[in-house]
């Protein structure tokens, strides 16, 4: 039988996380999964309860109930990637392909001229924000930074709080050379084949959270350009069949988690660009610094937009894996 051992973590948000989320301190938890082969993978469980997840400790109280919650059959897809890896003594981040990451602003309001200094100098080309508490401003934020710094490309996630006419309004601030640079549009408003059609003639649109309402197999024909992928919420290979037979785009990213999460998120994405070159965007994956750093933020290898290593076998952190304390699941 697989067996199941948890370790709940808390994640402090260093800046409010857009306006999809409540804020203040977060929780999630790692899991440690044995199988009877002997492999042993680890992974990360963390719910959003603003898009309807349950808190983590329902996800556990299920199961040792013997219920699986979906996103813990991703926690499980995940940590078997890992275990096979580290008993073939293999790190998942040897053999991939180079993930270049876009720079994720939850908050623009804390985005200074010193941080763009960075951003530039670290090799970043794209960044990422995060909108839906006030369009207005929203859209002058955007449209002076792609005015001051012509060498980047911005995506823009909405998580559905737009209407039509706001999103109609939003485009407007932006000629049409400004709106070249505005990469997609993430969950514009929600979900609904007509809108989204609508709304793509106008720019490029990504589905995110939008697209898990989405009954795939009814739906005949793509009315967005982008999928996101993350590996902690969506099933990868159905994903993928999706993928190819709408001919869209993609681009993965993390669930704004645990680093062993945003591990996991970089591993998926290096085997996708290994595969898929020319259909994988530039990522999303690294978002450590949404959170207050912790041991396993502090070991891994980042360099500006690319995560270059985390030491250990499968996605790393092996001596904190056996540091810390684990609670075994008696499933009843
Ligand atoms: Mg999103």
């Amino acid at each position: 039988m697989i067996k199941f051992a948890y370790h709940k973590y808390n994640l402090v948000p260093v800046a409010p996380i857009g306006a999809l989320a409540t804020n203040g301190t977060r929780q999630g938890a790692l899991f440690r999964i044995m199988w009877p082969d002997g492999g042993v993978g680890y992974a990360d469980l963390f719910p959003w309860p603003e898009v309807g997840d349950h808190e983590i400790d329902i996800h556990i109280e299920a199961l040792e109930r013997g219920k699986i919650s979906l996103l813990l059959e991703q926690t499980i897809w995940l940590a078997r990637k890992d275990a096979e890896a580290r008993t073939d003594h293999r790190s998942l981040f040897a053999t991939g392909a180079r993930v270049k990451n876009h720079f994720l602003i939850n908050d623009y309001t804390k985005f200074s001229d010193s941080t763009m200094k960075d951003i530039k100098s670290a090799g970043f080309t794209t960044i990422k924000v995060k909108c839906g508490r006030d369009f207005n401003e929203e859209a002058g934020f955007v449209s002076r930074f792609i005015r001051q710094n012509p060498g980047f490309l911005v995506r823009l996630d909405f998580n559905a709080k737009a209407s039509f006419a706001e999103f109609e309004r939003f485009l407007s601030h932006f000629h049409t050379v400004e709106r070249a640079k505005i990469e997609f549009i993430e969950d514009p408003m929600p979900l609904d084949f007509e809108a989204w059609t609508e709304a793509r003639k106008m720019i490029a649109i990504a589905a995110d959270f939008e697209f898990e309402k989405l009954d795939a197999s009814k739906a005949e024909a793509a009315f967005f350009d982008i999928l996101i992928l993350k590996p902690a919420r969506t099933d990868i290979d159905s994903a993928m069949k999706l993928i190819d037979r709408w001919g869209l785009k993609m681009c993965v990213t993390s669930s704004l988690d645990h680093p062993v999460g945003v591990a996991h998120a970089c591993a998926v994405a290096s085997r996708l660009k290994k595969f898929y070159p020319n259909r994988l965007l530039d990522c999303g994956c690294l978002s450590l610094k949404s959170y207050q750093p912790n041991d396993f933020t502090n070991s891994m290898f980042v360099q500006g937009p690319y995560l270059t290593g985390i030491p250990g076998t499968g996605i790393g952190f092996d001596d904190l894996f056996k540091r810390i304390e684990w609670t075994p699941i008696k499933i009843k």
